[in-house]
């Protein structure tokens, strides 16, 4: 100890032996390199059952074996991090010091970045729908093009039953037409963005390039269907990709189960003992058979078409609450004195609180405290399948959906009308219907494919007030889509109804936007044009 510092003494030898693992070998905060997956979870794991630090562990526990010896000692680097080998000797390792723990939190200490690539929307849709433990990234249908054929095809999902089922050519057609709409009024739609949206003499050819095809792959991306294909990487750890695994291999589509299998595989290249509980959960699917009988019993009760945002529930006791919790971790006192406290307070002192909570936010990134997470909303939506999508993607809000169907109409993008493409696209969207109507009697599940994003579908979302304050500044913000632009305003002005003190320091961007990504476009060309700057002053130097 040197000055009131601790650190873990090692040799020059040791320092030598293990540099190539530890982003530092004499600080106390370090990152780990080169190691194997497993290694590295289980060398975190130690932790917990040891004085010792991570260097002195891997000196003194996994150094000293000669298998992983072996593993981590043979030159790392051009490796990578995993070889076959190394990961099937660090996993025997694993197996016989992890013996001891009974925790499932061990493996989230590893994790691995997968990439699952010509997936339908529908099996990415499955993909994403985890908590925490994932982090996914999906190819953009706003900044992507998906007029083009592969080999003479249109990039949709043959799904096997399907295709050899009576219905192929029925599927086939419908898919062709949606993608070959798409392609044919691709050019038209674009030209008339660019010419209801001048280019500004700010923004650069390729800012208004791109903000002008942005807009229009807005408008046209209604007519993908849920089989249109994608990619998807996912960086997650051990523990959610095991549990991603077990749903994969419960669901009902065939889709779902092969992806499974191939992710299975894959993953259990890195981390095979996080993933080896992974299989088919009985209890998933018997549960999804018993639920559905509940649903033919409760059919007819179908309500409006939409489109809509209800607010159906909330804390009415809220404001209260999140008062309370504000004042929580500077008091000594327990929460209901608190409570009550509050619900002493006169008005102006209770406005004075939530101004003094929150109002010295900056920008959206400034993320209000956690006592907002004591009021809770429950919002229903009947909206377009491509909202869901980009709404689902927010993992701590609670979301269940219903089957996608044709039964809740589309939203035709106005944008059509003066084009003269309204009817041309209702026509295309009543033919979608049409198959989905006759494929859905026979497979109610693979009939998902053909509906395309426009069509509207119903789910719920619960959320407490600070994930609506993360969400709507989000979602509001200039360069996001009008559609779900909407819903974060409407979601504002829902909460401001029932806790108007709450919601005065949301900054939602009410405001509508002609071209949405022009102001992204133009920041994005002044960071180049400040990097290219930079460059060349660094090359002068
Ligand atoms: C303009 C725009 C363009 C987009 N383009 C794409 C795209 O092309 N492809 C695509 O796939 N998605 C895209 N998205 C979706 C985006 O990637 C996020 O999935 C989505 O916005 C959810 O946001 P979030 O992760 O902040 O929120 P939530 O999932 O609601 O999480 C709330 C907050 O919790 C924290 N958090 C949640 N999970 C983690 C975690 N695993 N690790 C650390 N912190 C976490 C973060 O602080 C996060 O902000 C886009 C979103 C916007 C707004």
């Amino acid at each position: 100890m040197e000055g009131g510092y601790f650190y873990e003494e090692l040799t020059p030898k040791e320092k030598e032996t293990i540099s190539a693992y530890f982003s530092s070998v004499d600080k106390n905060t370090f990152v780990l390199t080169n190691l194997p997956e497993v290694i590295k979870g289980t060398l975190f794991s130690r932790y917990s059952r040891s004085e010792k630090g991570a260097r002195r562990l891997l000196l003194d526990e996994f150094v000293t074996n000669k298998d992983i010896a072996e593993v981590i000692s043979s030159d790392p680097r051009p490796k990578g991090n995993d070889s076959g080998l190394a990961t099937s000797r660090a996993e025997d390792f694993y197996q016989r010091i992890l013996v001891g723990y009974g925790d499932d939190s061990v493996a989230e200490l590893a994790g691995v970045h997968i990439a699952c690539e010509n997936i339908s929307s529908l099996a990415a849709d499955l993909l994403t729908d985890s908590r925490l433990g994932i982090s996914p990234l999906e190819k953009s249908a706003r900044y992507i093009l998906f007029d083009k054929q592969v080999r003479g095809r249109y990039l949709w999902h043959r799904d096997r039953r399907l295709m050899e089922s009576k219905h192929a050519s029925l599927y086939g057609q419908t898919m062709d037409l949606l993608f070959s709409s798409y392609a044919k009024w691709l050019p038209v739609v674009m030209e008339h963005v660019r010419r209801v949206s001048p280019r500004d003499p700010e923004a650069t050819d390729r800012a208004y390039a791109s903000a002008t095809r942005a807009r229009a792959c807005d408008i046209l991306k209604n007519l993908l269907p849920a089989g249109r294909l994608t990619n998807v990487g996912l960086y997650g750890n051990g523990r959610a990709f095991e549990y991603l695994l077990t749903k994969l291999y419960s669901s009902n589509l065939e889709e779902a189960k092969e992806l499974a299998r191939d992710m299975h595989v894959e993953v259990a290249k890195v981390i095979p003992s996080f993933v080896k509980r992974a299989q088919p959960s009985e209890y998933i699917t018997t549960t999804r058979d018993t639920m559905d009988q509940y649903c033919s019993k409760t059919e007819g009760d179908s309500g409006p078409e939409g489109p809509y945002l209800s607010l159906v529930d909330y804390d009415a006791d809220g404001e209260n609450r999140v008062l309370a919790a504000m004042m929580y971790p500077y008091s000594t006192m327990h929460l209901s004195a608190l409570a009550s406290q509050v619900s002493a307070m006169t008005p102006e002192q209770r406005k004075k609180l939530i101004t003094d909570y929150l109002s010295k936010r900056r920008t959206r990134r400034d993320k209000p405290g956690r006592a907002l997470e004591n009021s809770y909303y429950t919002f229903e939506l009947c909206a377009n399948y491509g909202m869901f999508r980009d709404l689902h993607r927010h993992r701590v809000v609670s979301q269940e959906r219903q089957a996608l169907t044709t039964d809740l109409g589309f939203d035709t993008p106005p944008e059509l009308e003066p084009i003269g493409l309204d009817g041309e696209y209702k026509g295309v969207m009543m033919q979608a219907k049409a198959a989905y109507d006759t494929i859905v009697k026979e497979f109610p599940s693979e009939a998902q494919y053909v509906v395309p994003r426009g069509f509207r579908m119903r789910w719920y979302m619960k959320l407490n007030l600070r994930e609506i304050y993360h969400l709507t500044e989000l979602r509001s913000s200039k360069q996001g889509h009008p559609d779900y632009r909407k819903v974060a305003q409407k979601m504002r002005d829902a909460v401001a109804e029932k806790h108007p003190a709450l919601a005065q320091y949301m900054m939602v961007d009410m405001n509508e936007y002609a071209l949405p990504r022009i102001e992204s476009e133009k920041r994005i060309d002044r960071r180049l044009s400040e990097l290219d700057t930079r460059l060349k002053k660094e090359e002068g130097a």
